[in-house]
């Protein structure tokens, strides 16, 4: 899929606010730093579409945006920056995950994961989560371009040894790099296939 539209819609800090749009939506969510706000503005192929935050873990919103008029992006706060105080986290959580709840149009999560890093207890934490309550999600490994192949070959199977403590099988997963584009047609190709036909059915 080709992206020639990309257009921020709304920020807001409730679910009950997001756009009463219908619409397919693609989730990003991962733990502040993991490059999510990179990773969006390489699938858009837009510079700033997604403002990097210099303060970690303060900007709690969640934000819409529209791609080619038929689906919406949605960039979910990164979660687990430990300076955040334990009720700002509390909040935050109830949030997130009334979001995946009641976004009945959410198609997909994309569960962004340091490539570099070993399994954190929460993401695992995150997405076991996310299967019990029957929520659809992909992981995306990012920063791919800080490890040589053979490092990253080494992660990828750590990483999937300990899912399958948990999973029967190892979820869809893309390898990307914000710098290089990699891993880029492989997600909106993804995108593409699981949104077919889907923005009239909704
Ligand atoms: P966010 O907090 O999850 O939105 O993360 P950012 O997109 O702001 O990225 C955090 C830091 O990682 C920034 O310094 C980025 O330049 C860097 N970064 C993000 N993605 C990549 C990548 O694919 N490769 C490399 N080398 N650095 C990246």
């Amino acid at each position: 899929m080709e992206i020639k539209n990309a257009e921020f819609v709304v920020s807001n800090s409730s679910v009950a606010q997001c756009p009463k749009s219908q619409l397919p939506e693609y989730a990003f969510i991962g733990r502040s730093n993991v490059g999510k706000s990179s990773l969006i503005n390489m699938l858009t192929g837009r510079k700033s579409l997604a403002k990097t935050s210099s303060t970690p873990g303060k900007t709690q919103l969640i934000n819409h945006f529209l791609i080619n008029n038929n689906w919406h992006l949605v960039d979910l706060p990164g979660y687990g920056y430990a300076k955040v105080s334990k009720s700002t986290k509390n909040t935050f959580q109830k949030f997130i995950t009334a979001y995946f709840e009641k976004r009945d149009q959410m198609v997909c999560a994309f569960v962004l994961i340091d490539s570099r890093h070993t399994p954190q207890k929460i993401d695992m934490e995150f997405m076991k989560w996310l299967g019990e309550h029957q929520i659809p999600f992909c992981i995306i490994f990012t920063k791919a371009d800080k490890l040589k192949s053979k490092e990253l070959q080494r992660n990828l199977e750590v990483y999937e040894g300990e899912m399958l403590q948990t999973w029967v099988e190892m979820p869809q997963y893309f390898v990307t790099s914000s710098n290089s584009a990699s891993g880029k047609d492989e997600v909106l190709d993804y995108i593409e296939e699981t949104n077919k036909g889907l923005a009239k059915a909704f």
